[in-house]
């Protein structure tokens, strides 16, 4: 036989037996069309020789010949299953049928035994967990790793602590379309990812096993499919497995295409890390369209999302996923909005192709509700433009089910932040308006006004004047005619105060019936004929029963602005003006002295 080093084996004749290691050989056979082969391994140990995953019906002949080359097959005395698949054991009738030796076991966990049993054999078996994990041999002791559930629950593998060969079964195993005995680099990497994604549970459950595997000076990986992981990738396959999502076949149902199925997890994943990076709805948008464009002819997203009872919000990239309220949804998106998963289907089974591919020739679209998990309904719909007809069967369905997920997230956290948003605005505003009558409040005055003082003490031609009003004998009218009427005159007050002022003006409701107007600029000089205007508009305003015969006066006390004059102060001149306007009788204007005068007085 030629020395073996693993660079040789490449170039091995796989018609016959090949070593791979110290007394370790391959015996396994390469199946034309088959991306899953089957690699069965010789441990030659003279007359207590090792056969590791014996194969299937359909392999074993060749492997029997192969055997042969080494030992002959009686020097066999154990038979490990690493599992119960019939790539491994379905060749054990013939071997029970070969067998001539007592002394012959078939190794395996006692939950491979419950299944293999139905074989019916005369051999007997032989249970690591019995014999502390460990077979002794002639010149090793082999060490057995339990890798529950990865992807059996009773799956093994088998360490070689001399050779250091781990005998992996399924676990590194690969689907190959062309036969390749040994991983040339660490593109095999690939060849793993389909597999383990599909067949392996779970992460946990592969972290479990790798971890087992990673207690064992592991040289050499030897799976029972794929190909043989040299020593200078085994620390690489085993460190990328460790990150691989699996369970797959959780979303598989009827694909079979596992290759597809393997670049769908690869797509939620990115749809998840995409949400994990970006903040701003517009990359993540963007981002969900470079993924969706993967699997579908897609040329461009838009989502309807519901913001609260009567609103929806509009998200797409003309407003560059800004998001704009519309009043009403499209009647295709209205129809699906608030359905639930029963009611989807139900519309969905009747009428498939015209909602899920719903538009014109021109504008093909697909329509995606995505289910609140918390309420059930759909609280939004996407929309996926599409470049070309797209047929809906049932692979395109299952894909866009799968990504209705993460895009239900994205949204529904977009649209999360979009009504702390809407809040925010709300509780501004109801702190800066008056709910009665719509004027500001003096909260707002007190920002704004001061700001006008400023810019008037930096430039003098910003001039400042105001107006206070107070309505004459008002708790009458509420003691008359009750408060509801009182709220009445005051918003038909309020309504003719801002249709006397200008719009810079700025017309605030500082409590109860007592109203300021801050003029500014020009206008500032014509203050008092203004005052004036509004009450004699005051004066004539006419209302309904039962205060038609009542008249509405108000007094008002106007005070213009001096440099420097503090906002207070000046409040407090025209409040002085009101005073004097109330003392001599109401219904009538008073106008502050200007400062200066006073200054000059005192
Ligand atoms: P004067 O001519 O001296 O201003 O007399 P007045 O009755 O208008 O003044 P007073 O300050 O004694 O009464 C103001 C009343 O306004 C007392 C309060 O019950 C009433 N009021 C304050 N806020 C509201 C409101 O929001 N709605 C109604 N209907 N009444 C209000
Ligand atoms: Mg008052
Ligand atoms: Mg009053």
């Amino acid at each position: 036989m030629p020395p073996y080093t693993i660079n040789d084996l490449e170039h091995a004749d796989i018609d016959h037996a090949i070593q791979i290691a110290d007394r370790v050989w391959w015996v396994g056979h390469c199946q034309e069309n088959d991306i899953f082969q089957c690699h069965v391994y010789l441990i030659e140990q003279g007359d207590q020789s090792v056969l590791l995953d014996p194969g299937s019906v359909l392999t074993f002949r060749y492997t029997l010949r192969k055997i042969e080359e080494v030992i002959p097959f009686t020097q066999i005395r154990y038979f490990v299953c690493h599992h119960q698949d019939p790539d491994i054991t379905s060749a054990l009738p013939l071997i029970d049928q070969l067998i001539s030796r007592d002394d012959a076991v078939l190794v395996t966990h006692w939950r491979t035994r419950m299944l293999v049993k139905h074989y019916g054999l005369r051999l007997p078996f032989w249970l690591v967990e019995e014999n502390d994990w460990k077979l002794a041999l002639d010149d090793r002791c082999l060490d057995f790793v339990f890798t529950p559930y990865a992807h059996f629950p009773g799956a093994i593998c088998t360490f070689d602590p001399v050779s250091q060969v781990l005998f992996s079964s399924d676990l590194f195993g690969g689907l190959t379309p062309e036969f390749s005995l040994v991983a040339k680099d660490e593109s095999y990497f690939e060849a793993m990812r389909p597999f383990h994604e599909h067949y392996m549970p779970s992460r946990d459950i592969l972290g479990y096993a790798l971890r087992a595997i990673e207690r064992h000076p592991v040289r050499i990986i030897a799976p029972q499919h794929g190909s043989i992981i040299p020593e200078r990738l085994v620390g690489f396959m085993i460190d990328h497995l460790k990150t691989l999502d699996c369970g797959l076949y959780l979303i598989a149902r009827g694909d079979t295409d596992i290759q597809k199925l393997s670049q769908l997890n690869q797509t939620l994943r990115d749809i998840t890390n995409t949400m994990l990076i970006y903040r701003d709805f517009r990359d993540i948008a963007n981002s969900l369209l470079e993924i969706t464009q993967r699997v579908l002819p897609a040329t461009s997203l838009e989502f309807h999302a519901r913001l609260d009872e009567q609103r929806v919000l509009h998200l797409s990239p003309e407003s560059r996923y800004r998001g704009i309220e519309e009043a009403e949804p499209p009647a295709a998106v209205a129809r699906i909005l608030d359905l639930d998963h029963k009611q989807w289907s139900e519309l969905n089974a009747v009428n498939a192709a015209e909602f899920l591919l719903a538009g014109d020739s021109d504008s093909l679209i697909l329509m995606l509700p995505l289910f609140s998990p918390a309420k059930g309904t759909a609280e939004a719909v996407a929309i996926i433009h599409l470049a070309e007809p797209t047929t809906a069967n049932d692979a395109l369905h299952q894909i866009i089910e799968q990504m209705s997920v993460p895009l239900q997230v994205a949204v529904e956290r977009e649209v999360i932040y979009r009504q702390m948003d809407l809040e925010r605005q709300q509780i501004y505003e109801r702190s800066i308006r008056d709910p009665l009558t719509g004027l500001f409040t003096r909260i707002y005055m007190q920002e704004v006004v001061q700001r006008l003082c400023d810019i008037q003490d930096r430039s003098p031609g910003h001039r400042v004047a105001v107006l206070m009003l107070d309505i004459d004998h008002f708790k009458n009218v509420n003691d008359t005619y009750g408060h509801n009427q009182g709220d009445i005159v005051l918003r038909r007050v309020a309504a003719e105060i801002l249709a006397t002022a200008r719009s810079s003006d700025i017309a605030v409701r500082l409590g109860g019936e007592e109203f300021a107007i801050f003029v500014v600029g020009e206008a500032v000089v014509n203050v008092p004929q203004f005052a004036e205007r509004l009450r004699e508009k005051v004066a004539a305003l006419r209302f309904e029963a039962p205060m038609a015969d009542r008249l509405i006066t108000v007094s008002i006390g106007a005070a213009i602005r001096q440099p420097q004059e503090t906002l207070l102060d000046l409040i407090q001149r025209a409040d002085t003006a009101l005073y004097a306007a109330k003392h001599r009788g109401r219904n009538r204007v008073c106008v502050a002295p200007e400062v200066v005068d006073s200054l000059l007085a005192a």
